[in-house]
């Protein structure tokens, strides 16, 4: 499980992550960090909402303990377990115990995907009581004043199984993201890829052609990373259309009508 577990140790200010803000999330992340208030975003995959939260935890000056949760991620992958140690069984604090007990923000991303029981860890740490009980080892944990628990997930993928029960949603503050509109989004991407405004220009026209079709060919619209990965590509010296088809259309479907008429889309935009 470690391999899904990122820590990041406090950023100097100099050294913020960029992030290009779309609204007022900035302000509204500072006011439920103060409040002593857990976080919600919503938004597809790829639209900022992780680099959001490094830049917030670096401007903060806060430590941070990303979680990348999947289908096996259970409760004690992020409480901790005991471990054999040399003959000897040794508690082993998982990401989110370390971060209520040393501060700092515990960033659960794609929580819906982890399995249930992580529902349960979650609820005392998102009312008032703001603790964590450990019961394998007896203890009973007070989160400090600079812990916050932030979560994210994706509310378009059409699964009834992943949602987020009300229960739980409704602890949490929310936020909602989307890909930024387009000329925040060139923004992003001419600074990411370093690629001339020109290009990213065509590149962010083409998404919003591509974003259109979700629903109809497509079940997600592409992702700014997807177009920073594309322009990054193209700065780097790949064509043009070989970069799009490899980071604008094969990531996007598997079916051979649908990218043959993503193709054509991008002949009459290029
Ligand atoms: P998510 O967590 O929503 O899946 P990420 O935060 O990982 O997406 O974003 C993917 C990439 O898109 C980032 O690495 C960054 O290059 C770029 N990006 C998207 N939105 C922004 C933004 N508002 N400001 C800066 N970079 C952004």
């Amino acid at each position: 499980m470690s391999n899904s577990v990122q820590k990041h140790e406090n950023t100097p200010m100099n050294t913020l992550p960029f992030y290009a803000a779309q609204g007022d999330e900035v302000s509204i992340f500072e006011a439920a960090f103060k409040n002593k208030m857990p976080l919600l975003l919503k938004g597809p995959t790829g639209c900022g909402k992780t680099r959001f939260v490094s830049h917030m935890a670096a401007k903060l000056g806060l430590p941070l303990h990303t979680v990348s949760c999947h289908d096996d991620l259970s409760a004690a992958d992020l409480t901790g377990r005991y471990l054999l140690q040399g003959g000897e069984t040794v508690w082993s604090d998982g990401p989110l115990t370390r971060a209520v007990r040393e501060g700092g923000i515990c960033y659960l991303d794609e929580v819906v995907e982890a399995r249930k029981d992580v529902t349960v860890v979650m609820h005392p740490l998102t009312d008032d009581r703001r603790i964590l009980p450990l019961e394998r080892t007896g203890e009973l944990l007070e989160a400090p004043d600079n812990f916050m628990l932030v979560v994210s997930y994706n509310p378009g993928y059409q699964n009834v199984l992943k949602t987020l029960k009300p229960s739980t949603r409704q602890r949490f503050l929310a936020l909602e993201f989307d890909f930024p509109n387009p000329q925040l989004e060139m923004q992003v991407v001419a600074r990411e890829s370093g690629l001339d405004e020109d290009r990213v220009s065509l590149l962010v026209r083409l998404a919003a052609k591509l974003r259109d079709l979700k629903g109809q060919d497509l079940e997600e619209g592409i992702s700014t990373r997807l177009l920073v990965y594309c322009a990054t590509l193209i700065a780097s010296g790949m064509k043009l259309e070989m970069a799009v088809n490899t980071a604008m259309i094969e990531p996007l479907t598997d079916d051979e009508d649908v990218k043959a008429g993503l193709r054509d889309l991008v002949q009459i935009t290029l």
